[in-house]
């Protein structure tokens, strides 16, 4: 499928290496490497290397040595490119740290960073590992459990499988499916909804869990009448980004109003969508100091800056 936004995970900067999670030797060739560095990840919270003001945020990365204990470990895969402290072919391996093993490791409570907030401006290569990092750790935190008779389950090949103690039944990592769409209407206003927890004037497209049994357009055009009581035609696939709280893979449309059906009121839900207004360009400029749109790393400011035909006038809100 053709990626049509600039989204910051859309090519990848690892290779994931996934034979080498069948060696059984795997974590004691990983701690042999010089090259092998450890992402520490605690509480979903993780480092970021000290650089000058003003600069990017990079993650931190560490040696095998400074990581001396680890509640999961995870072998992430081998970076593809040169870059300023990892050679090309450095083996990453998530560390999930206990509070105590974070603590010795890190003792500032402001150096573990949320990347949720904080996050915008990390590279490819970064953004990419911090989001397989925190959706495997995730999903290992809720699957400690075997699904068919409740016995433990223990961590094999590499950390991308749990298999059951008792039955051998095996337990993949989980990606839940959600879309997020920009509707538009004849007159090429976009669609944005407010929710009741935001902020009094924030704003953004619709967005939702992709059910079972439905198709992508399905899930498009079921939304977007949930949410809003419209009918929507033509979901067009624009790009998708993993989206890790907890561990889901949003995938980004554009739709239009059918217009059988332009005459009827956008009405909110209620329930997820408060408020709902059609934008036109000229208003997103005329409010552009008064109205809060997504942050620049979302999938979300990705969809409404390609609706608007660039870089959003608004200042980074959230
Ligand atoms: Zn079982």
């Amino acid at each position: 499928m053709t990626e049509v936004l600039h989204l910051p995970v859309a090519v990848s900067a690892i290779d994931r290496d996934y034979l080498m999670r069948e060696n059984p030797d795997l974590f004691d060739l990983l701690w042999e490497n010089p090259n092998t560095r450890v992402l520490a990840l605690f509480e979903g919270k993780t480092l970021l290397r000290s650089g000058e003001a003003g600069d990017s945020p990079e993650l931190r990365f560490l040696t095998v040595e400074e990581v001396t204990s680890a509640q999961l470990r995870v072998y992430l895969g081998k970076t593809l490119h040169d870059s300023s402290a990892e050679p090309a072919g450095s083996p990453i391996v998530l560390a999930v740290l206990s509070p105590n093993s974070a603590k010795q490791l890190e003792p500032s409570e402001k150096a573990w960073h949320q990347l949720r907030r904080s996050g915008a401006g990390l590279s490819e290569r970064d953004s990419e590992l911090y989001a397989t990092a925190l959706s495997l750790a995730n999903w290992h935190q809720s699957h400690l459990y075997c699904p068919k008779c409740g016995s433990p389950t223990v961590i094999v090949r590499g950390g991308w499988v749990r298999t059951c103690f008792n039955d051998s039944f095996e337990v993949f990592p989980r990606t839940d499916p959600a879309i997020i769409v920009s509707v538009t209407d004849s007159e090429d206003r976009i669609l944005l909804g407010s929710q009741a927890s935001w902020d009094e004037n924030r704003w953004s497209v619709l967005a939702g869990f992709v059910e079972p049994g439905e198709s992508l357009n399905h899930a498009v055009v079921r939304e977007v009448f949930e949410e809003s009581g419209l009918r929507v035609i033509n979901p067009r696939y624009l790009g998708s980004q993993p989206w890790p709280y907890p561990h889901s893979l949003m995938l980004a449309f554009t739709a239009q109003i059918d217009p059988t059906f332009a005459h009827l009121p956008a009405t909110p839900d209620g329930q997820e969508i408060i408020r709902l207004r059609w934008f036109s360009r000229q208003d997103i400029i005329a409010e552009a100091d008064s109205i809060l749109l997504p942050g620049k790393s979302s999938v979300s400011y990705a969809l409404i800056s390609h609706w608007f035909g660039g870089q959003l006038p608004t200042p980074e809100a959230w």
